[in-house]
């Protein structure tokens, strides 16, 4: 698979509809591992945080889900095919596994948003198996383990918000028998909780700002991204002058 280094982090240069086909064949194949989709906010909190950075890195595959991250690669001229959210993978991964009958297991948001998001699920895509879900607000990782290893998932989704999911996966995909992917409020999109920017935010690259429209509270988290954007102009600077 195609890599492209924005930033210390080697993104998957790849699109929604390969990455779900290659995830797809890594779970067919029996492998332990997990997906993590990094944007310009999870990225910048890598200079910070080793130990999400280390999750991050150490990942089978790394998408690249935010626009911030498309737009760093550009200033620093390796431009990343397309945005490739988790969300968005997630749906083709659902696609491809409704047909061949594949059991998902679904991992995080409030008590009771997973069963909610299995209910929709199940409908939308009638060929999937429900192998079971868990609520995100747990203590105790090896109870959780050995509930998703009993329900024999190919695949979980992890919805634990970051930097938790990231950390999790890592510090548990030797013993999980399955492949996981992380997709941030992906659960809460699924169960009807959350709502995804209209297409025009989306397809404008604008998807961060709906959201920042809808959750003024999370300015402080989104402070990242121009952050994250003027690292990158000075990495293009500094690495010039060498
Ligand atoms: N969450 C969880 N356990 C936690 C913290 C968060 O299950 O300990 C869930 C939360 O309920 C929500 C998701 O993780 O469903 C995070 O959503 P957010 O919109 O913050 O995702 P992100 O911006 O990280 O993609």
């Amino acid at each position: 698979m195609e890599k492209c280094n924005i930033l210390g982090i080697q993104y998957d240069n790849t699109t929604v509809a390969k990455a779900a086909k290659d995830i797809y064949e890594f779970a067919c194949s029996n492998a332990r591992g997990y997906v993590v989709t990094p944007n310009a906010e999870i990225a910048e909190t890598c200079f910070k945080n080793k130990e999400l950075k280390t999750a991050v890195e150490n990942a089978d595959f790394i998408l690249p889900d935010g626009a911030g991250v498309i737009m760093a690669s550009k200033i620093l001229g390796r431009p990343l095919k397309c945005r490739v959210t988790g969300v968005d993978t997630a749906k083709e991964l659902l696609l491809i596994m409704s047909k061949t009958r594949k059991r998902l297991y679904l991992l995080g948001a409030k008590p009771g948003v997973s069963e909610r998001a299995a209910e929709n699920i199940s409908a939308m895509y009638p060929g999937i198996v429900i192998a079971g879900t868990h609520h995100g607000y747990f203590k105790d990782d090896e109870e959780v383990i050995s509930l998703i290893n009993n329900a024999d998932p190919d695949i979980v989704f992890v919805a634990l918000g970051y930097p938790r999911q990231e950390i999790f996966m890592y510090n548990n995909y030797k013993r999980v028998n399955a492949v996981m992917m992380g997709i941030g409020g992906g659960v809460d999109i699924f169960a009807g909780e959350a709502k995804r920017a209209p297409d025009f935010f989306i397809n404008h690259n604008l998807e961060w700002f709906y959201r920042l429209l809808k959750q003024p509270t999370r300015i402080g988290r989104m402070m990242k991204l121009p952050a994250y954007i003027i690292r990158a102009v000075f990495w293009k600077i500094t690495s010039r002058k060498e």
